[in-house]
C-alpha cells in the first residue's frame, strides 16, 4: 500500500533501538525523511546509517536526552519543519505501590507524559498552520489494563491519553491527527529487563519468564518492533485522516476486552 507520505519529514523520538526504531524504519521506507534520537550517541548513529543507506531517506541524528528541557530544544532546533510526530522515551521502573514517593511520580510524570505533551504543543502549530499533521504517541496497554508493578506508568500514560483526547479533537479541524499506539509486551531490550524483574523475584530462568508470560497471551508470542513500525506508519499515511484521539492496541489479544 501506498502511505502517501513519501517526501515528508517526521521526528521519531528514542528510535536507535525497539520500538521507536520499528518506527523510524517503517516510515523510512514509505519515504519519509526522518529527524532520529535517543541519548547515545553509537548505537544512534548505526541505526542512522542503516536506514540511510536501505532506504535512501535523509536522517538528521540528535543524541540527546529527550525529557530534558535542554534535550528537547536541542532536537527540536536541528529538526526545523516537520510533518510527523512520534513521541516515545524509556518506561519508568517497576515496583509496587508502596514504593514510590513524589520524585518518582514526577519523574515519571516528567518523561511519559510532559514530554509527549511539549512536544505536541512545540509542532502542532505549525502543522496546522500548513494544514497536515500526524502525531503517534507510543504509550503502553497498561492504558486498557493497568500493569500492577508498572504503576508509574499506569498513572503518566493515563494522564498523557486524557490529555490527546481533548487535544485532538482540538486540532483535527486543521487536519492534524493525533492517536495513541499502544503496546503489549513486545520483544525489545525493555522486555528483557522486564522479564529480568521476574526471574530474579520468582528464582526462575530468563527463558521461562518469557516462556510464561507467553502463554498468557492468546497471540502465545511477543510482537516484534517491525510489526508495531508497520501500524505507526499507517498511523501518519494519509489514510489515517479520520482516525481522531483512538487509542490502538497491539498486545497479541492480551488484554481480554470486548472493546
Ligand atoms: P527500549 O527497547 O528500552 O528502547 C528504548 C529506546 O529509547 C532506545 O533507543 C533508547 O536509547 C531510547 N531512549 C530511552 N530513554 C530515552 C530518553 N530519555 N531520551 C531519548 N531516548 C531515549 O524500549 P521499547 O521496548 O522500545 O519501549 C518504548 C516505549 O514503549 C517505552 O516507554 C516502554 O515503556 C513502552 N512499552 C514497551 C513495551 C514492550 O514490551 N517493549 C510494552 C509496553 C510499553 P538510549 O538509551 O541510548 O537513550
Amino acid at each position: 500500500m501506498d502511505l502517501g507520505i513519501k517526501g515528508k519529514r517526521a521526528l521519531v523520538c528514542a528510535s536507535s533501538k525497539g520500538l521507536g526504531r520499528g518506527c523510524a524504519e517503517a516510515l523510512a521506507e514509505a519515504g519519509v525523511d526522518l529527524v532520529m534520537n535517543a541519548r547515545g550517541a553509537e548505537a544512534l548513529a548505526e541505526t542512522a546509517a542503516r536506514l540511510r543507506d536501505a532506504h535512501g531517506v535523509e536522517v538528521t541524528e540528535v543524541a540527546a536526552d529527550i525529557t530534558s528541557d535542554a534535550g528537547r530544544a536541542e532536537v527540536l532546533a536541528a529538526a526545523g519543519t516537520l510533518d510527523i510526530l512520534v513521541t516515545n522515551a524509556g518506561g519508568p521502573p517497576p515496583g509496587m505501590w508502596h514504593d514510590w514517593e513524589r520524585d518518582d511520580f514526577v519523574a515519571a510524570l516528567d518523561a511519559n507524559m510532559l514530554t509527549p505533551i511539549a512536544l505536541m504543543k512545540a509542532l502542532l502549530p505549525g502543522m496546522m498552520e500548513r494544514g497536515w499533521g500526524r502525531v503517534v504517541n507510543i504509550t503502553s496497554q497498561s492504558v486498557k489494563s493497568p500493569i500492577p508493578v508498572l504503576g508509574l506508568s499506569n498513572a503518566a500514560r493515563a494522564g498523557l491519553t486524557g490529555y490527546v483526547a481533548g487535544t485532538a479533537r482540538q486540532v483535527a479541524p486543521s487536519g492534524v491527527v493525533i492517536n495513541n499506539l499502544l503496546p503489549g509486551i513486545h520483544a525489545t531490550d525493555r522486555a528483557v529487563s522486564l522479564d529480568t524483574g521476574v526471574s530474579q523475584a520468582q528464582g526462575i530462568s530468563l527463558d521461562d519468564a518469557r516462556t510464561q508470560r507467553e502463554a498468557t497471551i492468546p497471540a502465545r508470542r511477543y510482537g516484534t518492533a517491525e510489526e508495531f513500525g508497520q501500524t505507526c506508519a499507517f498511523m501518519c499515511s494519509v489514510h489515517a485522516g479520520f482516525m481522531i484521539g483512538q487509542n490502538i492496541l497491539l498486545d497479541g489479544g492480551a488484554v481480554n476486552t470486548t472493546m
